[in-house]
């Protein structure tokens, strides 16, 4: 800040916030209260006691005391303190009721203007001096004002703030004015002139003013004050006061020490007053910062940031009101949530910014559509909507053209779910979330950007309520089962591996085969429950197989890229290991592609940390994803599953045997042992064979089963163990 801009402002002269002027008018308010509250008092005090004094005295002493008592002084002051005090209660806490009272104003101030017009009258014929004409004149003037304030009040609907400004000014003027008036009385009778200091301290001091102006009130009041001193020093009477009179009052007209004593005077107020004005300024700019940052919070805690539209807490809250309302209409509301197919796709080739842009736009056009209906951005690009039924489908419709419109090279969708909420329903997140799963059966459905939560998704989505509700009951009551599915060497014929596969086998559902639970407890983070479970139980398989000089397989396991997130893998393999006493060749571990489909330093560390460990790692589901030869680049695999999509066009389609050949060899010159799953023909198996593909898997040798079935059919004969694990059982 410049040198200025710091005066201007330590002066009051610069511009002030329309916060920063309510709180000074508020502050000014509040001290109004108290001043006007002693004024009243002090003056109440004054004129009964001026009353008492003038019913001692016969009728012409009475009323040449009730002149000479200064009493239209008292009135006025007493009049503007009420006056005060209604103005100032009414801008504070908005009180309306006491507005009556200043019919008391009204009639104080008409007897006051009523004498001061009389004494106006005679003035001509009196010897008073100049000075009270202006007296005169002053409090006819301030009785007016007064008047017809007081009328604005009681009839007033609509005060503005500059009236009880207005008000105030008054009020100040006429303490002053009085103590103009009563210390020039005591001047001349050469008693104290404590009158004006007080109310000098008490405008300036107790009221905030912006220091020019209350430099130009103090030096006027002083002005004027020591003018009418001056008029009226009289040696003769001073001298009646002390001994040091030399020095307070000269041959003519007032004494340097006066003088002195005045200027002192004057310049500690105007201090005060400054020091006063720039306390209240830092309040009131230190308020207004952190009425800023609240009202900032304040609206990011119901806003989006990025979109400007309400977030998931606004909408839930609203959302709720509207439920317990009985004027809503529940037949016909219904709650979307819109979901943008390929946004990530879209987010990973134009980067985050134009991401960003996007989400604006689409934020605007759904907006756009549903005005009048409660919109808001829950997450990325989940965007939920409650309106009526009515034509929700056509405006989704038309969102949906919209954002194919804004799309690039990335195809982008809008898939919407949508719920209709039963008539006792109040739970607006029940409501979201069911309107969400119906968006979500819909993903990967070419060309369907629409759907109503029906009965069947009603069933699937108790399905995954239970599931999520229900892991650690199915844990700890054995419900997760691990079945085996063989891995067969095709240069032996040889089982020389099996998948540990889960199965949860429910009381109430039956065998749940893991497309019906893996997807949910991925989605709730619950996966790594499973996992580690599944962990165990093969653990525990192997412990018991060792201990009864059973033969027993490397068991591959399958891994979920959150498992990597959750918990510290490596330590649990360990732990579980270390605790079965199983050699760590037993376990191989395997990762599903789409897993690893971005650089992720925590997967690529811990794959890295388990290969080192000893243990091997498999790529799982090779080619199902878009960035297969990716992964390939970015991390080390001893062993690569191909997909068994590639086997599903064998024999119709041929092109399967060129591509299954190629990705054989590829895996040979990346040296990794080639594994093909799904086979399930005679056909596929020597054709995998004669390409030189390692080892095979699938229903041709065995469906996954459990551990029993699976020692059954190695007894019958119907599979045999490679000789290396028959030797090394024994
Ligand atoms: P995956 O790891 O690719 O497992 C192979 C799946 O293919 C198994 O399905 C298996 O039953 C099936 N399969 C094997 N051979 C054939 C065949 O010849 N023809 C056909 N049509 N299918 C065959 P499943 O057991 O239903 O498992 C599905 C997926 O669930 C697994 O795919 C795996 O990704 C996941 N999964 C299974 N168990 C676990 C687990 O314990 N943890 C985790 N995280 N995922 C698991
Ligand atoms: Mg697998
Ligand atoms: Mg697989």
């Amino acid at each position: 800040m410049s040198f200025r801009n710091k005066l201007a402002s330590w002066l009051g002269l610069s511009k002030r916030s329309d916060y920063v002027n309510k709180y000074f008018y508020m502050t000014n308010m509040k001290a109004s209260i108290y001043m006007s509250v002693v004024v009243i008092s002090l003056e109440l005090w004054m004129i009964i006691r001026m009353i008492r004094t003038i019913f001692e005295k016969n009728l012409q002493d009475k009323i040449e005391s009730l002149i000479e008592s200064y009493f239209s002084n008292y009135f006025l002051l007493f009049s503007a303190g009420v006056l005060m005090l209604l103005f100032a209660v009414r801008a504070l806490y908005n009180v309306r009721k006491t507005r009556w009272i200043s019919v008391l104003v009204i009639a104080m101030c008409s007897a006051v203007a009523v004498f001061e017009i009389t004494m106006l009258s005679k003035y001509s014929e009196s010897s008073k001096d100049s000075a009270d004409l202006f007296n005169y004149i002053i409090l006819l003037l301030s009785s007016l004002i007064m008047i017809v304030f007081s009328v604005i009040l009681i009839i007033g609907r609509s005060e503005k703030e500059w009236h009880s400004l207005f008000v105030m000014y008054v009020f100040s003027f006429c303490c002053i004015n009085f103590g103009i008036i009563m210390s020039v009385h005591s001047f001349e009778k050469g008693d104290q002139i404590l009158t004006f200091l007080t109310m000098e301290l008490f405008v300036i001091c107790l009221l905030v003013w912006r220091p020019w102006l209350g430099f130009l009130v103090l030096s006027a009041s002083y002005a004027v004050f020591y003018y009418r001193l001056s008029g009226i020093v009289d040696i003769s009477t001073v001298a009646r006061v002390d001994g040091i009179i030399d020095l307070n009052t000269a041959e003519i007209g007032l004494g340097d020490g006066i003088k002195i004593n005045g200027f002192t005077m004057w310049l500690s107020t105007l201090l005060l007053c400054i020091s006063n004005y720039n306390k209240t300024m830092s309040q009131a700019v230190k308020d207004e910062d952190l009425e800023k940052m609240n009202s900032h919070l304040s609206d990011i805690s119901v806003h989006d940031e990025l979109t400007g539209i309400h977030n998931m807490v606004h909408f839930r809250g609203e959302a709720e009101k509207l439920l317990s309302y009985v004027t809503t209409d529940r037949s016909n509301s219904v709650f979307l949530f819109m979901d943008i197919e390929n946004f990530k796709s879209y987010n990973g080739k134009y980067g985050f910014t134009e991401g960003n842009e996007l989400l604006i736009k689409v934020a605007r056009i759904i907006r756009e559509q549903f005005k009048g209906s409660l919109v808001s951005r829950f997450s990325d690009d989940h965007f939920v909507v409650m309106t009526t039924l009515d034509d929700c489908k056509e405006k989704v419709a038309e969102v949906s053209r919209q954002i194919h419109e804004l799309q690039r090279e990335v195809h982008l969708e809008l898939k919407c779910g949508a719920y209709k909420p039963s008539d006792d329903e109040t739970d607006p997140s029940a409501a979201c979330d069911r309107a969400r799963f119906a968006c979500n059966s819909i993903k990967k459905r070419y060309n369907t950007s629409f759907q109503m939560y029906d009965k069947t998704l009603e069933e699937k989505f108790r399905l995954k309520q239970y599931i999520v509700n229900n892991i650690d009951t199915a844990i700890a009551n054995d419900y997760i089962k691990v079945f085996y599915q063989p891995i067969v060497d095709t240069a032996t014929g040889c089982i020389c591996g099996l998948e540990a596969l889960a199965r949860w086998k429910d009381p109430t559902y039956g065998l749940l085969p893991p497309g019906m639970f893996i997807d949910t407890l991925e989605e709730y983070r619950q996966i790594h429950k499973l996992d580690q479970c599944i962990i165990e139980i093969v653990c525990r398989d192997y412990s018991a197989a060792a201990a009864n000089g059973e033969c027993f397989v490397p068991v591959s396991l399958n891994f979920s890229r959150l498992d990597f997130e959750l918990y510290d893998v490596p330590g649990f393999l360990e732990k579980m290991i270390g605790k079965y006493k199983m050699p760590r060749k037993y376990i191989d571990v395997e990762i599903t592609e789409s897993a690893l489909t971005d650089q992720n330093d925590l997967l690529s560390n811990t794959v890295e940390k388990l290969r080192n460990a000893g243990y091997k790692v498999w790529l799982d589901d090779f080619g199902s994803g878009y960035s297969s030869l990716n992964v390939l680049k970015d991390y080390q695999f001893d062993v690569l599953k191909i997909d068994m999509k590639f086997l599903s066009g064998f024999g119709s389609n041929n092109k399967a045997a060129p591509i299954l050949k190629n990705i054989v060899d590829l895996t040979r010159q990346l040296k990794m042992i080639s594994l093909t799953e799904g086979v399930e023909t005679q056909e596929q198996y020597e054709f995998l064979r004669s390409i030189g593909c390692e080892k095979v898997q699938g229903y041709l040798f065995s469906k996954p089963c459990p551990k029993e079935e699976l020692n059954e059919k190695i007894l019958s004969g119907k599979l045999s163990v490679a000789e290396e694990y028959i030797t090394a059982a024994k």
